[in-house]
């Protein structure tokens, strides 16, 4: 599964490069993240136990080792991966699941502050775009319910 997602060539060159240990606001602020651990598990076809992992749900997505790689591949890269097979399999932390609950029903994953707006003299938030949302979705709902109907 993960193959679909990675580029393993790609990826081997992380290994043995690491350099983006240095620069990952995260690496650097959270003990135990470690992409690194990550990439080797993956490689070495042992990553499940990453599944369920917190880790893999701390990068910030801020794009900074994909900026400073020189192949332009990042420990992002595997991070993505490794949360989207978790969320395939239902592995997500409750927080993701109100994020998602919140966008279905409202096009927004927070809530602005309309104190904080006025404040700072800023306009009323625009429109959610949640009954759009919800469209799309029932359009997308259709369309994968047609897909499986095919596979029979
Ligand atoms: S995108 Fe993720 S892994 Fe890359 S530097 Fe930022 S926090 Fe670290
Ligand atoms: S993402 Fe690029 S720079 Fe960072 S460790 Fe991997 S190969 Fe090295």
């Amino acid at each position: 599964m993960l193959k679909s997602h990675l580029n393993f060539t790609l990826l081997e060159e992380c290994r043995k490069c690491g350099a983006c240990y240095e620069v990952c606001p995260s690496c650097i602020a959270l003990p135990g993240y470690d992409p690194r651990a990550v990439i080797k598990d993956i490689l070495e076809g042992s990553y499940e136990k990453w599944l369920e992992s917190k880790h893999i749900w701390q990068c910030l997505e801020c794009h900074h080792c994909l900026e400073m790689c020189y192949q332009h591949y990042g420990f992002e890269d595997a991070m993505t991966a490794m949360r989207t097979i978790a969320t395939k399999k239902g592995l997500y932390p409750p927080q993701i699941k109100r994020g998602w609950a919140m966008f279905e029903k409202t096009g927004r994953l927070g809530e602005p502050s309309k104190p904080g707006r006025k404040k700072y003299g800023l306009p009323e938030p625009a429109k959610s775009g949640g009954d759009e949302i919800k469209k799309l979705l029932a359009i997308l709902k259709n369309d994968t319910s047609g897909e499986k109907a095919d596979k029979g």
